[in-house]
């Protein structure tokens, strides 16, 4: 019998101990006790499904949270990694050498895009930025012997959604990886990997959590790759997830798909009661008919940005009467947040590229929680009125 992903999120990966236990167990080990020394030298040699050897390359806990969240995706293998970072880099740098080509989208997470634009340029890997919903720039880039495409297949924070199908056949003509980070689809509405996805990362931290607590993040694909190359990287490196972490996000698995679901609906209430507001200049969100990539994306995910019209100083007004809406920058969380990007998560960023990406001084980008939506979008309202 094929379980759904509501299920696999439930039950998929569970090991279960000679207790029986029902909630998954906490294994905090970093070690492994072999029975003898004969055992310790098969496992280093070719360690099976259930032994271990050290945390950094695998835990009890940890693989219950890959084999897990890898059923949800409907991948054949998973790495969990310390954060959403370190499987962005670990995905990035354990299939490049000097002298490769990574073609990569612009609009990126600035951490994203200071590993492609400041380190692999720096050990000899030449990386390109497209506009990543540019069809023919990413044709005219990614040239015959390119190594890899990289992007978000929602863009952080102005929301473009990219055909993954596409730029993944320009990518496998041309002999290239694709790479995807799929934060903003989450595992709830991602078909990455039936899109053409070779590897797909995610931060944990989002929505896989989702209650804002831990760090974490995880690589999957084929298992050729997360197991060959990914891993032996991974392991080596020093980028494994905590058996804590690990065990925080399996059980926020288990409710991933009704939070996710439920904080979609909210989304797409908020960006409906918001469209067409004088006081502001755009509302973007996927899953709304005025999207221009909505049909690549009409599940809308649970993040929408507004862009106030009246700059930077009406937009702080607006953000500091905000009552229930959190002033922070993590996104997927149980509660609703709002985050200005161009002060915030994209200061860094010359005013030209700002300007360019569309973070604009009014934009402030939702991610929508938990609550009562008919309160979040009363709260909004009021602030608004407030400028
Ligand atoms: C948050 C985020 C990351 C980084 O994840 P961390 O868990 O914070 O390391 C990478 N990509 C995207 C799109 C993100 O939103």
């Amino acid at each position: 019998m094929t379980w759904s992903k509501r299920t696999q999120a439930v039950h998929g990966g569970t090991r279960r101990s000679q207790y029986g236990e029902m909630s998954e167990a906490l294994f905090l080990t970093q070690g492994f006790d072999y029975p003898s020394a004969e055992a310790a030298e098969a496992r280093f040699v070719d360690a099976g499904q259930d032994e271990f050897i050290y945390a950094r390359y695998g835990n009890p806990t940890v693989a219950m949270f890959e084999d897990r969240l890898a059923a949800i995706e409907g991948a054949e293998a998973c790495f969990a990694t310390a954060s959403g970072m370190a499987a962005v880099n670990g995905a990035l740098m354990s299939g490049v050498a000097a002298g490769d080509r990574v073609v990569a989208a612009r609009a990126l997470f600035g951490s994203c895009l200071f590993i492609l634009e400041d380190i692999l340029p720096r050990f000899g890997v030449e990386v390109v930025f497209v506009d990543g919903t540019d069809l023919d720039q990413w044709r005219a880039a990614v040239t015959p012997g390119t190594r890899a495409v990289f992007f978000e297949t929602v863009s952080n924070p102005v929301l473009e959604v990219i055909d993954t199908a596409a730029v993944a056949e320009i990518a496998h003509a041309a002999g290239a990886r694709v790479i995807v980070d799929n934060v903003f689809a989450t595992p709830v509405f991602s078909d990455a990997i039936e899109q053409g996805a070779d590897i797909v990362v995610y931060s944990a931290t989002k929505h896989v959590d989702g209650q804002g607590r831990c760090l974490g993040g995880a690589i999957l694909g084929r298992r050729d790759e997360v197991r060959g190359p990914v891993e032996t990287y991974m392991k080596h490196t020093g980028g494994a997830i905590s058996p804590f972490n690990a065990w925080v996000m399996l059980k926020g698995l288990e409710t991933l798909d009704l939070r996710v679901r439920a904080q979609a609906a909210s989304a797409r209430a908020i960006a409906e009661a918001l469209e067409g507001d004088a006081r502001l200049a755009r509302v973007i969100y996927p899953g709304l008919a005025s999207h221009p990539q909505n049909a690549l994306f009409p599940e809308g995910g649970t993040v929408l940005s507004i862009d106030v019209a009246g700059g930077k100083d009406a937009t702080f007004a607006m953000l500091d009467a905000l009552e229930i809406w959190k002033i922070s920058n993590n996104l997927g969380d149980a509660k609703s947040i709002a985050t200005h990007p161009a002060t915030t998560t994209h200061q860094r960023l010359p005013d030209a590229t700002k300007a360019r990406l569309g973070i604009t001084p009014g934009l402030v980008r939702l991610s929508v929680g938990l609550e009562d939506p008919a309160d979040l979008i009363a709260d909004l309202t009021a602030a608004l009125g407030r400028m």
